[in-house]
């Protein structure tokens, strides 16, 4: 049985396809570019073929998908024999609205829906309704499901997920939080309670899903109990590029600094804030680090003399903020039992998690400074001694969960 699992973005549309026997990936890539030029990277990682690596013209995502399938079946990259070994699709959804609160089969009903939640995440929605057509195109027979990134976070209360706004805004228009990464909060979660004696009930976790985007998530019992993003992946925590959590006066504010529409300020909340709003020169926490001094391998400070100031300051906001929230979700949970940092930075910044961590010594979490001095290419327990939580670094696996929902959904 091979589940191909889809992310598709507006400009991009990344798969793996997975034996679900083996739980092992077959072949994994992704499209670039999509309706400007077009670039296929395509890697056959079962088999040993040559890595496909190329400009090729990707008009829409139609195309883009005929051309993974080409690859996934040709001679000389492919996996399998035909499309017909393709069982199922799963397609990462990144918003299921007030209905759907599970995965669920797509079937017009979904797509109905989807078009729907498009007024609550407008960037997102389109891009998943154009992989869902394409691939429907491709492969009318083949089954699909819709995972939804939204839809872990149902278990939130009221208390939690209702905004201190107008109540019409939530009974006429849906507005609320749901929060997103939902798969990641999960995944991660479900192995920190194997690890911890299998049993969810009466275990209080925080998981830190820190990457480009970046929120944290409060789970009590294994539900999801509060979450940092909103109505849109923008509230929380500072991201690359996304501002988190800031007075919204500032819409106004920038808008009558920069005379732009809402849109456009919209735009620079998203685009040109978070760490790169503050350090000025990238987005990405490795050149961040680099600039702070920051030795990357093991997130000791080398070089303080001739740091970027900003730099350092943009580290600090970030870990001060995330540290702050996991404050307030030991409140929400009444205690903690472990602390989980996973995605591209809570994986393989040792300076980050232990910047977060060295704020948190205060409510007695401790984290070992020489066990954290690596990158997490599995599961790895930092708990410093004496700490009154453990804490881990987990490698996130959204697409298999995707495939294994899909794997359930079907069956
Ligand atoms: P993701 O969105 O989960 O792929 O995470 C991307 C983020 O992880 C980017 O900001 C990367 O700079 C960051 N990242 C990846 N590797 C490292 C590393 N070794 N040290 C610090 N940050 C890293």
């Amino acid at each position: 049985m091979n589940v191909l699992v889809i992310n598709a973005g507006s400009s991009s549309l990344k798969y793996q396809l997975f034996d679900m026997k083996t739980e092992n990936i077959l072949a994994k890539g992704n499209c670039d570019r999509i309706g400007l030029d077009g670039h296929l990277k395509h890697n056959p990682v079962s088999n040993g073929k040559p890595v496909f690596d190329s400009d090729i013209a990707l008009p829409t995502h139609a195309e883009a998908i005929s051309a993974v399938i080409e690859k996934l079946t040709s001679d000389d990259y492919g996996v399998i024999g035909s499309l017909s070994e393709i069982n199922a699709v799963g397609h990462r959804t990144v918003h299921g609205g007030r209905k759907f609160f599970g995965s669920a089969l797509i079937n017009d009903e979904v797509i109905e829906v989807l078009e729907d939640c498009i007024r609550l995440a407008p960037l997102h929605i389109p891009a998943n309704l154009m992989g869902i057509n394409a691939c429907k195109e491709a492969m009318p027979n083949v089954p699909m499901v819709a995972v939804f990134d939204t839809a872990f976070h149902h278990t939130i209360p009221e208390s939690a997920y209702i905004y201190p706004i107008p109540y019409k805004y939530y009974e006429e228009n849906d507005i609320r939080r749901y929060g997103f990464h939902g798969t990641s909060h999960r995944y991660v979660s479900d192995i920190a309670i194997k690890h911890m004696g299998g049993k969810a009930e009466g275990t209080k976790i925080i998981t830190c899903h820190l990457g480009n985007g970046s929120s944290l998530a409060a789970i009590k019992d294994g539900k999801s109990i509060d979450t940092t993003m909103g109505v849109t992946p923008l509230e929380g925590i500072p991201m690359g590029t996304r501002c988190g959590s800031v007075d919204p006066s500032l819409v106004d504010v920038i808008s009558s600094i920069e005379n732009t529409s809402i849109k456009d300020t919209m735009d620079i909340l998203n685009k040109k804030s978070g760490v790169l709003g503050i350090y000025g020169k990238s987005s990405d926490f490795r050149d961040i680090e680099t600039a702070a001094g920051v030795d990357l391998d093991n997130g000791d400070l080398t070089d303080t003399a001739n740091t970027d100031k900003r730099a350092t300051l943009a580290l600090d906001v970030f870990a001060y903020q995330v540290a702050k929230f996991i404050g307030s979700y030991i409140v929400a949970l009444g205690g903690l039992d472990a602390l989980i940092f996973t995605a591209g930075i809570g994986e393989n910044s040792p300076f980050i998690r232990r910047a977060i961590c060295e704020k948190l010594g205060g409510v007695g979490i401790h984290i070992d400074v020489r066990k954290n001095a690596v990158r997490a290419s599995e599961f790895l327990d930092v708990t410093g001694e004496g700490s009154k939580a453990k804490v881990y670094a987990i490698p996130t696996n959204e697409e298999l969960v995707i495939a294994r929902d899909t794997m359930e959904i079907i069956k």
